[in-house]
């Protein structure tokens, strides 16, 4: 039975953050020398369009990056290139055109940043120990940003925009961080023979969006912002923070995608799953036994091992 392996990464940096950990550049080096030593590591695009090779009964391995961070391209690049790997980078192209982080990193980045202690969260819509006035401490505010992001990751996207505004518009004092690539780094990346695919125009959750036409918007003007700078109207929709549903998978066919990506911390089986809901093992900077257990998905196994007994 064929199995496919699909690795998902986002930043790779010497860098240390508090609230989202990038993967450290040596981690990054044994997972990929890993990888490649256990699995045949191909380009998802080239495997998903290859019938004949997906349907083979072989297993594989890909190596993805979702959001498009400038790390990729100056600390990980240089490691494909060694191992001879290619991979699939996967990029919010308002975040690459105007260079600012996705809301998620925005929304961290601000909590430990600022030094503003009054904000005034106190929507009707959240549930009342989401509420705030005052947050005095750096302590108390990166505490907070703990606790609410995954709140957040919940709301129908009009409600978690009012909640990520008045956020926005209180804390005046941070400077946006500058960790995007730009169209000449995927550029450079596309010709070393890498893959640019889509992952949407904000980063909004798709699944979490009312609005047809909005979540259309997302997942075409990407692409055709993607046609736009590289030449090449992308096969492969990321769906942002894995957020999708029956709408999101038939706007995605509609569109002129291939394949959609989800998350799921689990193998792609060709044979029993769809092609707009493709699993992918994402990878953390961990220790390294944690993360070798993900990538032979043993890590999984024993989880539902402890869960159903
Ligand atoms: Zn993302």
């Amino acid at each position: 039975m064929a199995m496919i392996r699909n690795f998902l990464f986002h930043r790779v940096s010497p860098e240390r953050d508090e609230l989202w950990d990038p993967m450290d550049v040596s981690l990054f080096e044994k997972c990929i020398r890993h990888i490649s030593s256990k699995y045949e590591v191909v380009l998802f695009e080239d495997l998903i369009r290859d019938e004949t090779k997906l349907h083979s009964g072989k297993s594989y391995a890909t190596i993805m990056f979702d959001d498009g961070y400038k790390d990729n391209i100056e600390f990980a690049a240089p490691i494909l290139k060694k191992y001879d790997i290619k991979a699939s980078f996967y990029v919010v192209t308002d975040c690459i055109n105007k260079n600012v982080p996705t809301w998620t990193h925005t929304l961290e980045h601000s909590f430990q940043k600022t030094e503003i202690a009054n904000l005034s969260i106190d929507f009707d819509f959240l549930p009342s120990e989401y509420h705030v006035k005052n947050l005095p401490t750096q302590e108390a505010r990166v505490n907070y940003a703990k606790k609410l992001k995954p709140f957040l990751k919940k709301l129908p996207s009009n409600q978690r925009s009012l909640v990520l505004n008045r956020i926005a518009e209180t804390y005046v004092d941070c400077s946006t961080p500058k960790i995007m690539m730009n169209w000449e780094d995927l550029k450079a990346l596309k010709e070393q023979g890498h893959y640019i695919g889509s992952h949407t125009v904000s980063h909004n959750m798709l699944g979490t969006m009312s609005n047809e036409e909005e979540i259309q918007y997302e997942l075409s003007e990407s692409a055709k912002e993607i046609e736009l700078h590289l030449g090449h109207f992308p096969k492969t929709i990321s769906y942002p923070i894995g957020s999708y549903d029956d709408r999101v998978k038939r706007l995605s066919k509609k569109v002129g995608y291939a394949s959609g990506l989800a998350v799921h911390q689990d193998l792609y089986d060709p044979k029993k799953q769809d092609k707009f809901e493709i699993r992918r093992i994402e990878l953390y900077n961990e220790p390294w036994w944690k993360t070798k257990m993900r990538i032979s998905h043993s890590l999984e196994k024993v989880k539902s091992i402890i869960r159903y007994r």
